[in-house]
């Protein structure tokens, strides 16, 4: 099963909300990860989650540990860049990780479509 990073900036949620909705069939098949606040939304839209520690109190360091773990195979991550973040240091090293770790990222709903549907073409065809 693969695993996934879900994280949203509060300015994000309802689009997070309405892309894991339109997902659902696929996101019900993947061991989802979520920081604390955006978890508990995936949740109501009756997707399994493991929540974390919300964002701005740990959450996204956490999802970055996983990452240079190994742990997690893509990320999707709809940062919010109107907004002003008190934990910034911790979103530019998970994004950092993503690099270093080569670990798939898309910050935004049409980028998460790509992955999402590479992950599913890649699956089918055994592309690596
Ligand atoms: P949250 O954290 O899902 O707990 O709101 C996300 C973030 O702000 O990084």
């Amino acid at each position: 099963m693969i695993n996934i990073a879900l994280i949203s900036h509060d300015g994000k949620k309802p689009e997070m909300v309405s892309f894991v909705a339109r997902n659902k069939d696929f996101f019900k098949k993947c061991n989802i990860f979520a920081t604390g606040t955006t978890g508990k939304h995936i949740q109501d839209e009756g997707v399994k989650a493991t929540r974390l520690l919300s964002g701005p109190v740990g959450g996204d360091a956490q999802i970055a540990a996983m990452i240079a773990e190994g742990k997690i195979d893509i990320v999707i991550f709809f940062r919010d860049p109107m907004g002003k973040h008190p934990h910034e240091p911790d979103v530019q090293m998970l994004m950092r990780l993503c690099d270093v770790h080569n670990v798939p990222l898309a910050t935004n709903p049409k980028a998460g479509k790509c992955l999402l549907l590479g992950v599913q073409c890649s699956q089918e065809n055994d592309i690596s």
